[in-house]
């Protein structure tokens, strides 16, 4: 008979089998963190082509201000076919793009796939789409007072601007992006924080844009002050991904008047393990310290990350940096962006390998967004095969089905009265 140690050790062995597909693919994923040296020489060029200084990189109002736009700049720091320089052109007339310096120093310039480049530069795919349109999720429909979306009954959106760090090509609220930037004016927020005052079962507010962070501390500030005045506001969320295109953003300063408002509540979106770099992770590792829990929201991108070991390094590297993976969106139909579409079978491939291959906590929820604005949809490979009025039958991560027994809860109270009879 084998002793629970021998069981224990045969055990151990299956279970490193089961981790040597991945460990293997890892080693060709490329990862920010250990690329570190590379993206430091970039960033070194990119200084020099701008006649820049380290302190002017540290500096997110120098990082805005020199994004790139437009392709005669673009050339200065990447060798572009005649064919590409048209097609970044066109699009231009219809969509438009920027790129933070920063952002530019992760792309590998040599490689036309490289997914970094991919999320960045225009492509011409952009174009093909005329099927779909720009807002799935009819938002003009769920905007019931100044710059709200309303799609729940408990919690809201207020759209504060529409300017971000860079213009990302998979962006799917590009219909917001328009040709300017536009940071919403303060009585059109008024207008917004009336509304919440006024709807007492508003108990989450969510600020989003564009990107908040791309608004100065000051203007932050009032806003943040307005919602904490609302007793029943209960917490603030901020979407940005400020962390991973503009890390500069995040400054002592930010940090400290964030602080003020606890609990406040921040939800990134990093796509790629590429993206999580020294200067991302000083920058989560702040907010980290300033006590505010940060999320990231991926987005499932063909070509990006539909690949279940590249979703899963995303998700590890993710919680190295203090960030816990919250969600995978499945790519809304937006027009512009449909070459970045995948099938909900690319999402439930990932889900089915990162169950039980890493840590629950490195597993986000894959959600579909239903269109219209009728919500988040959670999708899930099938564990619950059958069920019973005494039993389920399930399967585990590895396949196996398991018949469990399936009791009634029991009526706690009575039973506790029972027991106070007989003492
Ligand atoms: S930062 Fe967000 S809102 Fe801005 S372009 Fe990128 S995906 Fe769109």
């Amino acid at each position: 008979m084998k002793t629970s140690r021998e069981i224990s050790l045969e055990r151990a062995k299956v279970l490193k089998t089961r981790i040597d597909d991945y460990l293997e693919a890892k080693k060709s994923i490329p990862k920010g963190w250990e690329q570190s040296e590379v993206i430091q020489k970039r960033k070194q060029n990119i200084l020099t082509i701008l006649d820049a200084t380290e302190e002017n990189w540290n500096d997110w109002h120098w990082q805005l201000k020199h994004r790139i736009r437009d392709v005669d700049t673009l050339l200065k720091f990447i060798r572009l076919s005649d064919a590409e320089i048209e097609e970044i052109k066109a699009v231009s007339k219809v969509y438009r793009w920027a790129i933070s310096p920063y952002y530019l120093s992760l792309i590998n310039v040599k490689d036309k796939m490289d997914p970094i480049r991919l999320l960045a530069i225009p492509s011409a795919l952009e174009l093909r789409d005329h099927t779909h349109g720009l807002d799935p999720m009819g938002e003009e429909f769920t905007n019931p007072a100044g710059t709200i979306t309303r799609r729940y009954p408990d919690r809201l959106i207020i759209n504060v601007t529409n300017e971000c760090a860079m213009y990302c090509r998979h962006c799917q609220r590009r219909r917001n992006i328009g040709t300017k930037d536009r940071a919403v004016n303060k009585t059109e927020l008024k207008k917004s924080i009336d509304y919440i005052r006024e709807n007492e079962e508003i108990r989450d507010v969510l600020i989003t844009g564009g990107d908040p962070f791309t608004l100065a501390n000051q203007v932050l500030e009032w806003l943040l002050k307005e919602l904490k005045a609302i007793p029943h506001v209960e917490y603030v969320r901020i979407g940005t991904r400020t962390p991973v295109t503009m890390p500069q953003r995040i400054t002592d300063k930010l940090c400290t008047m964030l602080k003020k408002y606890h609990p406040i509540y921040i939800n990134t979106h990093f796509n790629h393990p590429m993206e999580v770099t020294y200067e991302s992770k000083m920058a989560c590792e702040k907010l980290a310290n300033a006590g505010i829990p940060l999320g990231n929201q991926a987005v499932l991108l063909n070509g990006i990350n539909n690949d279940k070991f590249v979703m899963q390094c995303l998700n590890q590297e993710l919680l190295k940096i203090r960030v816990k993976p919250y969600y995978i969106f499945h790519a809304k139909k937006v027009r512009g962006t449909m070459h970045f579409n995948t099938s909900i079978d690319d999402g439930l491939e990932i889900m089915e390998h990162l169950r039980g291959y890493t840590s629950g906590m490195a597993i986000p929820t894959y959600i579909v967004n239903a269109p219209l604005g009728k919500g988040k949809t959670p999708m899930l490979p099938q564990y619950l095969l059958s069920r019973g009025k005494d039993h389920i039958l399930f399967r585990t991560w590895e396949g196996e089905m398991i018949h469990y027994e399936n009791h009634p809860t029991i009526d706690l109270a009575t039973q506790m009265k029972e027991l106070e009879n007989k003492s």
